[in-house]
């Protein structure tokens, strides 16, 4: 789903240029040797004609004559061709492909730019299909690219020398032509649909193949190798079925082609020409050069349909990244953003009302009215029913999303007065569950303070209550995280996620608490640790445990949007039911 009306955003030329810049002297370079090199090979069946004329009048006058000079200018136009036609082919593709890597890194940097929302509207598989296959389908326009303009710029020349030669002969052949065209468009569509079918089959095969590979414990243990291997061979067979049949379809369609351009059309020229020879309307050099005409041309005709159609699945794949361009973040930075400094850390919502761009139809605001003023230094928690709209007071603060109505502030300016990254650089967040990228602890860590000295490392790891289990493991600082690095207990991973705030060392700290407990050990040093995060610095804890919010200096109890209660433990415990009934859920005295 799209918004901004985005969907209707259909693809120009004029609107890529841009991200031709580096490859532009390329590419024109390339596509007008294509235009020498179709000249040069379109003059070839005229060496023919002129031979064979010369030799039909003069055999010996030819020899002595002409046959030397036709046989250097040949030698020089091939020493042109082999060039030409080199660096037509590589200098199009280079220009093509630069201009192809330019607009996959501005899709990117475009993406990227993007507000949350725009993650919300597009899931990640759309996403990762517009950067990749509809990329992947611009690229693979490339060799289109060179066809378009050496094509018509053979047929154009063959077709001028044709009429030059016979007009009667040239509109036989562009007749005939035009049918072997004819034939092809209508050939496509059952071959795009086979092809179609084979490429979904094939996909079914490697989902089924990834599926069952990513589940191979659960077929271990129950002993259903079996089972899978059944799924993957139905799957398989079914892309047989369907390659069979896309080569029977494909292959009588080719074979039908070569009949009429291989043996009907240059019998039909063979035939009509030897008539006209005998009747002395054309010459024996002038039907060869008809036939080496026919030959290139009939190869041409069919490149040209097949291209053009292709052409429009790339067409298509443009359009599609045409409206990701425009699609514009819905949080904007001010035109003129206030300076961030000697920030305090104050936070106001006043009067806030929000709902989620995309939440589904009918269901109402998350918040209504919600009217909070978190002091400088305040240490808060936030509880309240699951979906009370607790994480999204966090996402507001952050600027993710701006409220329909009413404001948040930052002591005392609205947060959209100032760029988000310097309000991004004045917040910490450590998420439910933390989040690393594929790489060493240290770049991890550095995220939060590029450039920062294995000895600030080391101090925010301490401070996080880390440094222990960093130094026992066998890599340190430079132990690889992510999918296939190490493998860190959710308590550790929460440090670091800790350690990484004291090095960025924001003046605000956003928490939101993992819902499942940790082993008590992680959970006694992450609350020293986050004790000390969060001296000095505002903070809003979301929290899920109740057990953790008693040192919280105010305690706010959210319920569908809206504040309940707020105050200290012990007195929500009795003016609270709501609170009270949290409390008891969860065991908390
Ligand atoms: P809490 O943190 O208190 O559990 P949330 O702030 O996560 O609650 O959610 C409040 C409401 O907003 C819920 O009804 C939830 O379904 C909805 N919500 C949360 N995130 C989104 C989102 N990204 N898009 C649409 N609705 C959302």
């Amino acid at each position: 789903m799209t918004q901004n009306g985005a969907e209707r955003k259909k693809f120009s030329w004029g609107s890529m240029r841009p991200y031709l810049k580096g490859g532009r002297v390329c590419l024109y370079t390339g596509l007008f040797l294509g235009l020498v090199d179709a000249a040069a090979q379109a003059s070839v069946p005229m060496f023919f004609r002129y031979a064979l004329n010369a030799v039909q009048q003069d055999a010996a006058a030819f020899m002595h004559g002409g046959f030397w000079p036709m046989l250097w200018l040949g030698a020089a136009l091939m020493i042109v061709f082999l060039p030409g036609a080199y660096f037509f082919h590589v200098l199009s593709t280079v220009g093509f492909m630069r201009f192809c890597r330019n607009l996959q890194v501005a899709l990117y940097r475009h993406v990227l730019r993007m507000s949350v929302d725009f993650f919300q509207r597009y899931r990640v598989g759309e996403i990762n299909a517009r950067l990749n296959s509809d990329v992947e389908a611009v690229v693979n326009a490339a060799g289109f690219v060179m066809t378009i303009v050496w094509g018509p710029a053979l047929l154009i020349y063959s077709i001028v020398m044709m009429l030059m030669i016979n007009v009667q002969l040239a509109l036989i052949c562009i007749a005939m032509l035009l049918a072997i065209a004819a034939m092809t468009l209508v050939a496509l569509p059952p071959l795009r649909r086979w092809h179609r079918q084979v490429r979904d089959a094939s996909g079914e095969v490697s989902s089924a193949v990834t599926e069952y590979v990513g589940i191979f414990g659960l077929l271990k243990a129950y002993s259903r190798e079996d089972y899978a291997e059944m799924q993957v061979r139905g799957k398989s067979d079914d892309l047989l079925s369907q390659r069979e049949k896309a080569a029977k379809w494909q292959n009588a369609f080719t074979d039908a082609m070569q009949t009429v351009t291989r043996f009907v059309a240059p019998l039909a020229i063979l035939f009509i020409g030897a008539a006209w020879i005998y009747k002395g309307a054309l010459k024996a050099g002038d039907l060869a050069a008809f036939w080496g005409y026919w030959l290139q041309l009939s190869g041409v005709v069919q490149g040209l349909v097949f291209t053009f159609s292709g052409l429009m699945g790339s067409v298509a794949a443009m359009d599609r990244l045409a409206a990701f361009f425009a699609e514009q973040p819905l949080v904007k930075d001010p035109e003129n953003p206030k300076k961030l400094e000697n920030v305090l850390g104050a936070i106001e919502f006043r009067n806030v009302r929000f709902r989620y761009p995309v939440s589904d139809a009918g269901e109402g605001p998350v918040l209504t009215g919600l009217n909070l003023k978190i002091a400088a230094g305040e240490r808060l928690a936030l509880v309240g029913p699951s979906g009370a709209g607790k994480s999204t007071i966090l996402s507001l603060v952050l600027r993710f999303h701006d409220p329909d109505e009413g404001t948040v502030l930052l002591d005392g300016e609205p947060l959209s007065s100032y760029a988000q990254r310097d309000l991004h650089a004045q917040m910490g967040i450590v998420l439910q569950e933390s989040l690393f990228f594929a790489g060493t602890i240290a770049e991890n860590l550095r995220l939060g303070k590029p450039g920062a000295s294995d000895d600030e490392m080391w101090n925010a790891l301490d401070a996080a209550n880390a440094g222990g289990f960093v130094r026992e493991l066998p890599q340190g600082l430079a132990t690889i995280l992510g999918e296939r690095g190490a493998k860190l207990s959710g308590g550790q991973k929460q440090r670091l996620a800790i350690a990484r705030l004291f090095l960025k060392d924001p003046r605000i700290v956003l928490f939101d608490e993992p819902t499942s407990a940790l082993d008590s050990e992680s959970e006694s040093h992450i609350k020293d640790a986050i004790t000390r995060l969060f001296a000095g610095r505002t903070s809003i804890t979301v929290a899920h445990r109740l057990s953790t919010v008693r040192d919280a200096d105010r305690i706010v109890v959210i319920d569908r949007g809206a504040i309940v209660a707020e105050g200290k433990h012990e007195e929500l415990r009795m003016s609270c039911k709501l609170y009270d009934e949290l409390c008891r859920r969860q065991g908390v005295a």
